[in-house]
Formats: C-alpha cells, structure tokens, sequence
C-alpha cells in the first residue's frame, strides 16, 4: 500500500529523518517507538502530506512514486498537489486530540495515522480507545500507530520499528523485538520503558 524510502527531514540545524524507511502492505499494521525526538511524528506528518521531506521517495498503490529530492522537486502548485494527494489516502489522528476524533477517520478508506492516541486521554479511557485501534485493526485497516503502548504493540502490530535519530535501528514482528531485541539501543530503550 505504502513505500517510504530514504526520508529525509531537517528543521534549521536539526536532521530530524536521516534515511527513514517503510512498507506498508495493505492491511498491515505498524507500531512506531523511539525516544523523544527520534522522528516518530515527523515520519506520519510526512505520509500524511503536512511535511515535506527534504530527500526521499513515498509511493502510495496506484499513485505516482512522488521524490522529494531538490533536484526533482516540482513547481509549489504542484507540490502542493503532491502533498493533497497524500493526504487524501490518509488519515491521521493526532497526539493532542483528547477525544478520539468521532472515527470521522474512517471517511479516508486507505490508511490510519495514529500520533500516540492515547497521551492525553483520562487514564480510564485509554484501554477503550486502543480497543477500538485494535478492532479497527482486525477489520482489516493498514494503519501506522506512534505509541508507548507495548502491550498494545504487541497485540495489534505484525511489525515494531524502533526508530533512533531519525533511523530505523531495528525492526521486527513485536514477540521477536520485544523479547530479543537484537540491537544495543533497543535493549537500552525497552528497559527503561517496560
Ligand atoms: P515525541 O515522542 O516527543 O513526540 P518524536 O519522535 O515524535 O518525539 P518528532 O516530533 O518527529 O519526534 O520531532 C523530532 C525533532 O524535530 C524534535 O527535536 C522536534 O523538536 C523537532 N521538530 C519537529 N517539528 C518541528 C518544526 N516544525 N520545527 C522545528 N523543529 C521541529
């Protein structure tokens, strides 16, 4: 459904996205961890059409392979068009919302964004809303979720990326990274957050 190759994002002197990669096969579902300021959010805006990577490639099925390199990069209108396009294929449910958002998502039919969805909810809800995540999921909807939510992780997802500075430093299905992350900053990260 989706290819993300070779991301790249700074803001001023920050490289946020240094070479970020991801397929998304339809129906799949990915789970996003990572330290503070590893990219997480930076990764879905880009998807999502509201960033505009400095370097890289997404494609989306059945729409163009759109490249963000400077050398190829299109007029602003049709940039801009670019962008709408992405977005139009995506929905995305962000960090902030603390009511999830009237599954109003739904209306986009291809792929759900979610920005760590349950941050800002009462703790009391926040089991009710990933079970919906995770019905949604077994309905069959590709979605990419940012969350700290291991046990939802490894619930819902068929794949866990670890990003670090920008990178995906590991990935894998969520028993094997869970249990035997092979990296040294997965291991460093997952102690600190089980
Ligand atoms: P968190 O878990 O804290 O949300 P994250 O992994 O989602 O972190 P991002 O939100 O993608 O990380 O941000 C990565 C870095 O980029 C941070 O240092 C952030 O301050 C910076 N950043 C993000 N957006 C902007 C922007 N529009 N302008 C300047 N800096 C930005």
């Amino acid at each position: 459904l989706l290819t993300a190759r070779g991301l790249h994002k700074s803001f001023g002197a920050t490289e946020v996205l240094r070479g970020f990669d991801l397929t998304l096969h339809r129906g799949e579902v990915v789970v996003l961890i990572g330290p503070s300021g590893s990219g997480k959010t930076t990764v879905l805006r880009a998807l999502n059409g509201l960033e505009t990577p400095d370097a890289g490639t997404i494609a989306m099925s059945g729409g163009p392979e759109i490249d963000f390199a400077p050398e190829v990069r299109p007029k602003p209108r049709v940039a801009k068009q670019q962008r709408l396009a992405l977005r139009d294929r995506s929905a995305m449910v962000f960090q902030h919302h603390n009511l999830f958002p009237h599954l109003t998502v739904l209306e986009n039919p291809d792929l759900l964004l979610f920005d760590e969805p349950t941050s800002a909810l009462d703790p009391e809800l926040v089991g009710e809303v990933l079970l919906v995540i995770k019905e949604l999921a077994d309905e069959g909807w590709t979605m990419a979720v940012v969350t700290h939510e291991l046990s939802f992780a490894r619930e819902a997802a068929d794949h866990v990326l670890f990003l670090d500075g920008g990178v995906v430093v590991e990935q894998g299905p969520p028993a094997q990274l869970f249990s035997a992350p092979q990296h040294e900053r997965t291991q460093r990260f997952l102690t600190r957050i089980l």
